[in-house]
């Protein structure tokens, strides 16, 4: 990755904004990728290809994949939650598409309407449609393996399951596999285990990216254990956007400007400015009068002396 060591990917206008009533205004979200970016944050969920009478929050992602485009260096991502998403996805030119497969049945039917064998043929589809592009113009392709720490439905998921679903979504073509901890269960052993497990199956190099949530407040912690076994793509969103309706006060995803300072304090370099991260939230703030935002760093401010990664060979 060049002059960074871990990705910290925001996936709060996605993530974020779907757990939300409030429908954030274009122009808002174009502000605030344009700041983040600026920030420096190298990739960006930018929204999901599902049906906007589903999703009105992002029925705007075809616009913001066009706009994410034009600045320059920034990975466009976007979720793709079946193959029609993912032709009008490619059509927008997204950089990254990222599948959810739940590796609960149960939770499967129940978000996306299809059972195991149904999504492992839309990826199976997608990976031809990218196939079928000339190398240069071809996304990245991942399959996300959501609810891989439990389910609210099913519970605990045998590993055995897990173990062959990952294996199938490589079968069917994606490049690499990603952790979701959807449901906010994970802990630190268990996601050195999870991780472990997949590896065995997909191999180091199809494994590199988790979406941790902190609905017990062990975000943070998961995140190092993740770092610990070597992982280098961290998703997380802007104040935590989204809170979680079954655990108040807990954010949703982990809060990207705490990730960050965690990342940088420990001497890993994210590319991110921290100070200009954090004047990123008055912009979606701005756009969502009432939303609570979460994180500790905003509050606490940097400690004195502070010093990004980057520089710290300099003091
Ligand atoms: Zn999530």
């Amino acid at each position: 990755m060049g002059d960074v060591d871990i990705l910290v990917s925001e996936v709060g206008p996605r993530d974020g904004l779907q757990s939300i009533g409030t429908v954030m205004p274009l122009e808002a979200k174009k502000a605030w990728i344009d700041a983040e970016a600026a920030a420096g944050v190298r990739e960006i969920e930018v929204g999901s290809f599902v049906p906007a009478k589903l999703l009105p929050q992002l029925a705007d992602t075809t616009e913001l994949v066009a706009h994410a485009r034009t600045i320059p260096g920034l990975t466009v991502a976007v979720l793709v939650p079946n193959a029609k998403g993912a032709e009008a996805a490619i059509r927008a030119g997204a950089h990254k598409l990222t599948l959810p497969l739940s590796v609960s049945e149960t939770h499967s039917l129940a978000n996306l309407r299809r059972t195991h064998d149904q999504v492992i043929d839309e990826a199976v589809t997608i990976a031809r449609l990218i196939q079928a592009l000339p190398p240069a113009e071809r996304p990245h392709f991942e399959g996300s393996l959501s609810t891989v720490f439990g389910c609210t439905l099913e519970g605990t998921i045998p590993d055995a399951q897990i173990a062959r679903l990952a294996a199938l979504l490589m079968d069917a073509g994606c490049d690499e596999v990603g952790l979701s901890d959807t449901t906010g269960y994970a802990n630190p052993a268990t996601v050195r285990r999870i991780i472990a497990l997949v590896r065995d199956v997909v191999g180091d190099e199809a494994l590199t990216g988790i979406h941790l949530h902190n609905t017990r407040g062990l975000g943070l912690a998961n995140a190092l254990a993740a770092l610990e076994c070597g992982l280098t793509t961290l998703d997380a969103s802007l104040g935590g956007l989204g809170g979680c309706p079954f655990a108040p006060g807990a954010s949703g995803n982990i809060v990207t400007e705490d990730l960050v300072f965690m990342l940088e304090a420990m001497g890993l370099r994210t590319g991110i400015d921290i100070e200009r991260l954090l004047s990123v939230r008055k912009i979606v703030a701005a756009a969502l009068p009432g939303e609570e935002l979460y994180g500790f760093l905003p509050d606490a401010k940097l400690p004195l002396g502070f010093v990004h990664a980057k520089n710290l060979e300099y003091v």
